[in-house]
């Protein structure tokens, strides 16, 4: 069997950190099991999906290297839709249904008011062909519903949540298409489930109750139906669904300077039993994907997490990856010194900038003098090998200082900041002449 899994965005915004987990997710499970992944544009609501939506979610796709094997659009197969549709209503599974929003409000109302679920009443099943003739006379349009079987019990073993169990008598019988014949997201996805040989579902949880309501769809096709996964829902750091969550997309990701291997890192890992690791390359991530590793409590996506997994992926990217991104100028020697201490690729202008000068070094104070010292010191080393490690050994032995007295000074007067990359590597980029120069205007200070 060739697994193959799809994801099925509505074109009505950008993507944000759920749905792209919810991408990754399908793209694993097809790429850990050499099959195809789909990319389904749900765009049945003509009026909310927009073309400039599609365009964002397949640059996000592509940014964040989950490509898809084939695009399907849902608006291009209404035709296929109407058959299914004609071949289900010919076999009594779908009826014409002509209340009002008004009057199922008020039925539902009714209901609760004596304390009862707020079922649809089938009253529409029970009307004559003459009252039918009647209502369409006077200009009624029917929308549709798709009947469930009250005598099945509906249960799928759940990828995620274990055994599943629904009683179709306790759900309405849903509303597929409406009175000017445009679909509902339900009876459409199973169609296309089932038609592009979709092997796996995996989605959010929120989605439970449409897949009661879905597998009762596929029985009624005939159909085979995929295997389901749903996932627990991510929540913000703090435990609820924030605002922010809702709209984080890949744009503001981007601007804050975080990597697609950062986002795909963590979100394979998050709300699994597994270690989020920082992975440039996601092949063992792949290896090690399985719905068995996923629990059932909301996963906690906390912004900091991803900014920590960010820095832990740059520190291992090889200039190659980055070129294009440094400043004019600076190579693979500069690339691996300052990697290390780079929270995102951006940052790197800083460390550039420290090498090349301008610095402001901070005034030394009462250590001009050992700069002054270390500054002729600096005019006797060989530069060609570890002028470093020759500078501070000159002045240990010239100085008796060890330990912070010795370095934090040179590393302030040398590049203006009391921490950063490793000064054995720093300082030949520096290089004599620059070195010698800020070594001077600090003894000076
Ligand atoms: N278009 C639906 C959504 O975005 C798809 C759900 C599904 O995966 O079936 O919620």
């Amino acid at each position: 069997m060739t697994v193959i899994t799809r994801f099925a965005p509505s074109p009505t915004g950008t993507l944000h950190v759920g749905n792209i987990r919810t991408a990754l997710h399908n793209w694993m499970w097809a790429r850990a099991h050499g099959g195809r992944f789909l990319l389904r544009i749900d765009d049945t609501d003509a009026e909310r999906s927009e073309e400039r939506f599609v365009d964002a979610i397949r640059a996000d796709l592509a940014w964040l290297g989950l490509h898809p094997d084939a695009e399907e659009r849902q608006s291009a197969r209404t035709a296929r839709y109407e058959e299914v549709f004609e071949e289900l209503r010919g076999a009594g599974h779908i009826y014409p249904a002509y209340e009002t929003a008004q009057e199922l409000d008020l039925k539902r109302k009714i209901l609760r008011g004596r304390g009862l679920p707020p079922l649809y009443d089938r009253a529409a099943l029970a009307l004559s062909d003459a009252e039918r003739a009647a209502l369409e006379a006077q200009g009624v349009r029917p929308h549709w519903r798709f009947r469930l079987d009250h005598a099945t019990p509906i249960e799928w073993t759940d990828l995620i949540r274990g055994p599943q169990q629904f009683d179709a008598a306790t759900m309405s019988d849903p509303v597929i298409r409406r009175a000017d014949g445009s679909w509902l997201y339900m009876l459409p996805s199973a169609i296309d489930d089932r038609d592009m040989g979709v092997t796996h579902v995996v989605r959010g949880e929120d989605h439970v109750t449409n897949t009661a309501l879905q597998l009762q769809m596929f029985a009624a096709m005939g159909a085979t139906p995929p295997a389901f996964a749903h996932e627990a829902l991510l929540t913000g750091a703090e435990g609820k669904l924030s605002k922010r969550l809702g709209s984080l997309g890949v744009d503001a990701l981007r601007d804050e300077g975080i990597e697609p291997a950062a986002i795909v890192s963590l979100l394979a890992r998050l709300g699994t039993s597994q270690p989020v690791e920082p992975m440039l390359d996601p092949g063992p991530l792949l290896d090690a994907f399985d719905f068995a590793h996923f629990g059932r409590a909301p996963a906690r996506f906390d912004e900091r997490e991803l900014a920590q997994v960010n820095a832990r992926v740059i520190h291992q990217m090889p200039f190659d990856a980055v070129a294009d991104r440094l400043p004019a100028g600076m190579d693979a020697a500069v690339w691996e010194a300052i990697r290390p201490n780079l929270e995102t690729v951006a940052g790197a202008a800083d460390w550039w900038q420290v090498i090349e000068g301008p610095v402001d070094a901070p005034a030394v104070g009462e250590d001009a003098t050992y700069v002054a010292q270390a500054a002729e010191v600096a005019r006797t080393i060989d530069w060609a090998g570890d002028p470093w490690h020759a500078l501070t050994n000159a002045l240990k032995e010239a100085t008796g200082r060890k330990g912070k007295p010795l370095f934090l000074p040179l590393r302030r007067a040398l590049t203006g900041r009391d921490h950063g990359p490793d000064m054995a590597a720093l300082l030949p980029l520096i290089g004599r002449e620059r070195a010698i120069a800020r070594l001077d205007s600090n003894s000076r200070a």
